[in-house]
């Protein structure tokens, strides 16, 4: 018995595992591929599972779980996010391992995919209980590790900060600094400029490319955020300058609305005054913050969690595009009720991985201590974005295909013949 066959998949398609080897098995089927491509990548190459002893403040000392999974190795070092949340599971880091290795092969940065996870809260825990798990945990994956093995960054409930502290414990076991093993890092640490809004950024150039695709200007456009956080927050204020209407954003503690459009610059003040986007002057509170979905406008960006339009939700989604800012926001049940509709779905290993795009930037800058404009950055990932755009879309509109399973498909491909040509060893 393999370990395929001890893991649910259809029908029992609710987990982002199973939904993630789904489409990878609809991608397998679709290019003719045989059944021996599905079993190499709907597992993981390598997976770590470390428990992690926290001394907290009081004194007390507490044992949190945390995982490294990398998924593929094809095309380069492993890359992908570290999420600190409490709802982390081992299936959950392997599906979002998987989406990454997609996500790196669709935007042609030379990784493959991982991902890793800590199941903590971080509200609850001070700054200096924050370190000390980052540290150890770092130091536990730190086998895994390396510029050119497995590279992290930053994801939901890690932040610059976090990759600082990986990145110093890394260099310190190793006696030298390596700025390369970690992105997303601080400007002043060998960052680089432009990563901390290159998933925003993406975001906003690939919702501008899909309204063109249906013939929406952006000027009287009008646009809803959910979540206004690393990823919500600049592509509101990036479609904003884009000239659309931003009429409702969300946070964890409510949702606003504002159909003449919400001042975005007056609300990332408000939101740095209160730590929310909810009391924002000129605009009005909707009854329930997932309401938000619901919102009558041309653009919907949900940029929070996963599963969020699904069975239940997608049915009152009104948006003529919905452009994946988060990572798996869209479940395969709610991508069929909004297909039905005509809406225009594109998928997050396209939509987020401005991110990436720029990780990959910064590693080059780092590798070769030599660091690039923000102009440079910026126009590069612009290219590189429009161009997987286009990839996509005409790989879509040529293979009668969803742009999700257009994605998946290009980049199952573009892993599938590294594989090829590698070969099996021995
Ligand atoms: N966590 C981000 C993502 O899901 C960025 C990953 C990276 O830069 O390696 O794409």
């Amino acid at each position: 018995m393999t370990e395929l066959d001890t893991l649910p998949t259809t029908p029992l398609a609710t987990t982002p595992l199973a939904d993630a080897r789904d489409a990878l098995r609809a991608a397998v089927d679709h290019l003719g591929y045989e059944n021996s491509v599905y079993e190499m990548l709907a597992v993981a190459r390598r997976e770590l599972t470390v428990s992690i002893p926290l001394r907290r403040d009081d004194g007390s000392v507490e044992i949190l779980i945390g995982h490294r999974v990398q998924h593929n190795f094809s095309r380069g070092p492993g890359k992908g996010g570290l999420r600190y949340d409490p709802a982390v599971t081992l299936d959950e880091v392997r599906a979002l391992a998987m989406l990454m290795t997609w996500k790196c092969a669709l935007l042609d940065v030379p990784y493959g995919g991982a991902k890793g996870g800590i199941r903590i809260d971080p509200r609850n825990y001070s700054k200096a209980e924050l370190e000390r798990v980052t540290r150890r945990y770092t130091s536990e994956i730190s086998p895994l590790l390396g510029p050119e093995i497995d590279i992290p960054a930053p994801d939901v409930g890690t932040d610059e900060q976090t990759m600082a502290w990986m990145m110093d414990t890394y260099s310190v076991n190793r006696g030298h600094t390596v700025l390369g093993v970690v992105t997303g890092k601080p400007v002043s640490l060998g960052g680089s400029l432009g990563r901390a809004s290159a998933t925003s950024r993406g975001v906003a150039h690939i919702a501008l490319a899909a309204m063109s695709s249906r013939g929406i200007a952006p000027h009287g456009a009008s646009a809803a955020i959910q979540g206004f956080g690393k990823v919500g927050r600049g592509a509101a204020r990036f479609l904003a300058e884009a000239g659309l209407r931003v009429t409702a954003v969300s946070d964890q503690y409510g949702a606003i609305e504002c159909g003449a459009g919400l001042n975005v610059a007056a609300l990332e003040v408000h939101v740095d005054r209160t730590g929310s986007v909810v009391g924002f002057a000129g605009s009005t509170a909707l009854a329930d913050k997932d309401d938000l979905l619901f919102s009558e406008v041309d653009v919907l960006v949900p940029a929070a969690l996963e599963g969020v339009i699904n069975a239940e939700t997608a049915s009152r989604v009104h948006a003529e595009i919905v452009v994946e800012g988060a990572n798996g926001p869209t479940t395969p049940e709610a991508d069929a009720i909004l297909a039905e509709r005509g809406c225009l779905v594109v998928p997050d290993i396209l939509a987020n991985a401005g991110g990436v795009v720029v990780s990959y930037f910064e590693w080059v800058q780092a590798n070769q201590a030599y660091w690039w404009s923000a102009d440079e950055v910026e126009q590069r990932l612009a290219e590189r974005m429009t161009a997987a755009w286009w990839r996509v879309a005409e790989h879509a509109t040529y293979r009668q295909l969803s742009l999700r399973d257009s994605a998946t498909s290009l980049a199952v491909q573009t892993v599938a013949a590294s594989h090829r040509m590698r070969g099996l060893y021995p």
